[in-house]
């Protein structure tokens, strides 16, 4: 196989990993580039907007997590991209324009130090030899030696480690393998220990998969403050469980997309799965932007988001007492408790009311404000 069909295969295998601040829409982090496969839109943590070449290092995997179609009992082809060939890919990418950053994941290839290793090498080559100075986001394998993690940190622009479950209990029913506390927790705790010593310089980010454990969402937003708390993430992820076909494939298609067989019959991204994956974003933006705590979030009594309404109009709907917020005289933090009325929307309320009263919808309209949802909960001086 030469590098253009490897990359096919591992590209597309790296599709299920959002860590990699993959722009925030609808459905984030599944938005393609014009390559269709390799390369994703991401906004880095600067804010600034890039392509990145997305792929895995490996798709080979002793692993044995049941949510992963390239876990080892599955009968697929796998290739490895030696380090050489995916530097040298990368910067003909960067060179014509193509790709502005790497993010560059593995399947445990060997066992974890030496897939480490081989991760290493690709970005000490981009460092060094070509003189890269983008951005490399570095999946940290669990169960990495702590050099290793301090060898990447140094190395990469951003380092995650995907949590997967929201406990050590539910990551049992997904492997045998992976350790929660030792592979997964430890991992982190040596990231924060080598980022508190760069003097707080960067973050990293975690990925759940939303779907594969039994886990209930209550589990998932409990354990993702805890992650924020301790490990100052920078983002948290959330990856709805894709079920997968086990029928071998054995081939690459003519266009070279050799998963195609296996993920023709993937759910529509309306399914439930992408529904509850984009109720835990929206919590997870009302508990680190819209000043909400885990108290007001409500869950049915399986312990799940409602599927049918976001979790702030959820809120808005069990306290009818709060409503209607005077546009003109409630602070920020009130007008965040609106719906429709987003951070962006609450400043400019409160910053253009200084000029003269906000009257009407239309007024709320030029602000940035979804009025039609918002009129119903706000007090406007003409309605
Ligand atoms: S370690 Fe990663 S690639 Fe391997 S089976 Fe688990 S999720 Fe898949």
């Amino acid at each position: 196989m030469d590098t253009e069909q490897k990359l096919n295969i591992l590209a597309e295998s790296s599709r299920f990993d959002l860590a990699c601040a993959c722009k925030y829409k609808h459905e984030p982090g599944r938005i393609r580039g014009p390559e269709g496969r390799w390369i994703y839109p991401a906004s880095l943590p600067s804010g600034r907007k890039v392509f990145l070449l997305k792929t895995l290092q490996s798709n080979a995997c002793e692993n044995d997590c049941s949510y992963c179609p390239f876990n080892r009992a599955q009968n697929i082809q796998r290739c490895t991209l030696a380090p050489e060939q995916l530097a040298r890919t990368f910067m003909q990418l960067f060179d014509a324009n193509r790709v502005g950053g790497l993010f560059l994941s593995s399947g445990v290839n060997g066992n974890a130090d030496t897939t480490m290793a081989r991760m290493i090498a690709t970005v000490e080559l981009l460092r060094k030899r070509y003189h890269f100075r983008g951005y490399i986001h570095l999946k940290i394998i669990p169960g990495a030696d702590a050099l290793a993690i301090e060898q990447a940190i140094r190395l990469a622009t951003r380092v995650s480690v995907n949590i997967e479950a929201p406990s050590a209990e539910r990551l049992s029913q997904l492997s045998r393998r992976k350790r929660f506390h030792q592979d997964i927790i430890g991992a982190m705790s040596t990231i924060k220990r080598c980022l508190d010593e760069n003097n707080g310089g960067g973050s990293q980010t975690t990925q759940f998969v939303v779907g594969a454990a039994g886990e209930s969402d209550r589990e998932i937003v409990r354990a993702t403050e805890r992650l924020y708390q301790k490990f100052d993430m920078g983002r948290v992820y959330f990856s709805a469980y894709q079920e997968f076909s086990a029928a071998p494939v054995t081939r690459v298609s003519s266009r070279g997309l050799l998963f195609d067989d296996l993920y023709e019959n993937a759910a529509p991204e309306s399914a439930p799965g992408f529904i509850r994956e984009h109720r835990l974003y929206q919590v997870d933006f009302l508990l680190r932007k819209y000043k909400f705590s885990r108290e007001d979030i409500y869950f049915d009594d399986n312990g799940n988001l409602s599927l049918e309404s976001d979790p702030k109009m959820v809120w808005a709907r069990l306290h009818p007492e709060f409503f209607p917020v005077d546009v003109n005289r409630a602070d920020y933090e009130q007008l965040l408790r609106v719906p429709g009325i987003g951070p962006i929307g609450a400043k400019r309320i409160v910053r253009d009311r200084r000029q003269g009263r906000i009257r009407t919808l239309k007024d709320l309209s030029s602000l940035g404000v979804r009025a039609r949802v918002a009129g119903e909960y706000l007090a406007l001086p003409v309605s």
